[in-house]
């Protein structure tokens, strides 16, 4: 069978591997001259910017796509697990070092509250039982039938999916800095602690079981190793191409066509694009008469967007880990504006990435390479961000200067900068967001835009905004669900 692959992001390189293991001939179009969508490399003046993921869970998703060829992993790409996964930074400038290390994590929750440490065991032991039914269990398989996700209801009803991660890990743990902490991991995937579904939480549980491991020479190189192993087996990448059509006849789909007017037929295409940006734009406007599906894209609720700032500094920050969170003093107000309010707030929290505190090719000889990510509301905002990128800029430098790196401003190199606009133009996503669709119970599973399109024959999805969603771990997932579908 002949497939097309529309986007090359984790989600759309392991579907292309994926089906052709499975025999299909396939063809990969990328709009960009570069492969990886949120995860492209900027590299700069000796600088090598790793554009979005840099957390890498779950390894052996990645290996996989190696091993259905028989290809040794190790030959393409190295990973590296680092010993402190995330360093935390509170307003009070109090720094927790959250690990894989338990006595070390028991430790310092008894120190900030002696009470809390059996309240952690317990979230613990519950976290892995979200995790056996909504990863082991059903990360990787198809949701299009309600029937299905009714069969599903009662047991993730027991596992309190009612609840938001942060009311989760409350019921458990008392003290508010380990409660933000220990519920922050839906913003990694999108979501605001306060409303995600307590599903979410299984990603604590995730972490745990195969720890956090970095990329060497980058998660770029991940996708270079992918790269290398699609050449390999044959499948066809057209880079530096945006497909502005997919062709229909009727209800079965019949080829797509790109921005210079050449046309593809085929019977089968996997969009690794936003579905709703897909199905908006790339239909001619024919969109659905079905009530129910489009009653579902008009209220689905999106993620957040991202202001991702990328620097060098001339100096080394060795006290700075390789992955900071900070919490602002008003949090939950903060989170409050960027996703109900959809304004900007000046008590920025921020996650802050240094690789070459595990790898010094990532920065020139004793110089140091950053990126800085503020969650900000996405474009239905409507902020015009032409004006407000200087000042998110200064404001997130002013705080690194005060929170973690004095003099900062004067010791940068080189930078620049990403805002909600390029998630919306460039990557071709819904308003911009830095994750697709929200990750809320009412959008999870069968309420997601399905892997098997609702309206058209030979319409598949993987990537952030399908089933099972966003992050690399999910993305990756998304192609197991494909290659169970087809
Ligand atoms: C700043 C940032 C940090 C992150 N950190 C982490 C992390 O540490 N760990 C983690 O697991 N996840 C992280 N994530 C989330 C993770 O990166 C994403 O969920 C995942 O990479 C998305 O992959 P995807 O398969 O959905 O495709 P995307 O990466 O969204 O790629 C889609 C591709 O489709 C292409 N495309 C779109 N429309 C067309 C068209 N019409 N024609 C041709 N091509 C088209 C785009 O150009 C793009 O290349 C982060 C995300 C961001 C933005």
């Amino acid at each position: 069978m002949n497939s097309i692959v529309i986007g090359s992001g984790f989600g759309g390189i392991a579907a292309a591997l994926r089906l052709k293991a499975k025999g299909h001939s396939v063809t990969l179009i990328e709009k960009h001259p570069d492969l990886g969508g949120r995860a492209r490399v900027f590299k700069r003046n000796g600088f090598t910017y790793d554009g979005g993921p840099t957390v890498i869970t779950a390894p052996y998703l990645i290996n996989e796509l190696f091993e259905l060829f028989k290809k040794d992993p190790k030959n393409y790409i190295q990973f590296c697990p680092l010993k402190i996964w995330y360093q935390f930074v509170f307003e009070d400038n109090s720094k927790f070092n959250y690990s894989g290390n338990e006595t070390e994590m028991k430790k310092q929750i008894e120190e900030i509250n002696k009470d809390d440490v059996k309240g952690y065991e317990k979230l613990v032991t519950f976290t892995k039982k979200i995790f056996d039914k909504g990863f082991t269990e059903l990360s990787d398989v198809p949701f299009d039938k309600p029937f299905f996700m009714m069969q599903q209801l009662p047991s993730l009803l027991k596992l309190k999916s009612y609840k938001s991660v942060y009311s989760l890990v409350s019921s458990f743990v008392k003290n508010e800095k380990l409660r933000r902490m220990l519920s922050m991991h839906p913003l990694l995937v999108g979501g605001n602690p306060f409303t995600t579904t307590s599903i979410y939480g299984l990603i604590l549980y995730l972490e745990k079981k195969w720890g956090i491991h970095y990329s060497m020479g980058g998660t770029g190189n991940i996708i270079k190793g992918l790269e290398q192993l699609m050449n390999e087996v044959e499948i066809k990448i057209i880079k530096g191409r945006e497909v502005t059509k997919i062709i229909s006849k009727g209800s079965k789909i019949s080829g797509v066509q790109l921005d210079n007017g050449t046309k593809f037929e085929t019977n089968n295409v996997i969009c690794n694009a936003d579905p709703p940006a897909v199905y908006e734009k790339m239909f001619n406007g024919n969109t659905s008469n079905s009530f129910m599906f489009n009653w579902k894209k008009k209220r689905m609720e999106y993620s957040m967007g991202l202001f991702v700032y990328y620097f060098g500094t001339k100096i080394s920050y060795e006290n700075v880990e390789h992955h900071t969170i900070k919490f602002g003093n008003k949090y939950k107000e903060h989170l409050d504006d960027i996703f109900n309010n959809k304004k900007l707030n000046n008590d920025i929290s921020y996650y802050l990435h240094r690789p070459s505190a595990t790898d010094k090719s990532m920065a020139p000889i004793g110089q140091d390479c950053f990126y800085v990510l503020v969650p900000v509301p996405n474009n239905q905002s409507k902020i015009d961000w032409s004006d407000e990128a200087e000042k998110m800029k200064n404001l997130v430098i002013d705080k690194m200067e005060k929170d973690l790196m004095p003099n900062l401003r004067k010791n940068i190199v080189e930078d620049f900068y990403l805002t909600p606009d390029y998630f919306e133009k460039d990557l071709n996503t819904k308003f911009g967001s830095g994750f697709s669709v929200q990750p809320k119970f009412t959008q999870s599973a069968y309420f997601r835009f399905h892997n098997k399109s609702e309206i058209y024959d030979g319409l598949y999805f993987v990537g952030a905004g399908t089933h099972p969603g966003a992050g690399v771990p999910g993305v990756l997932s998304s192609a197991k669900v494909l290659d169970k579908i087809l």
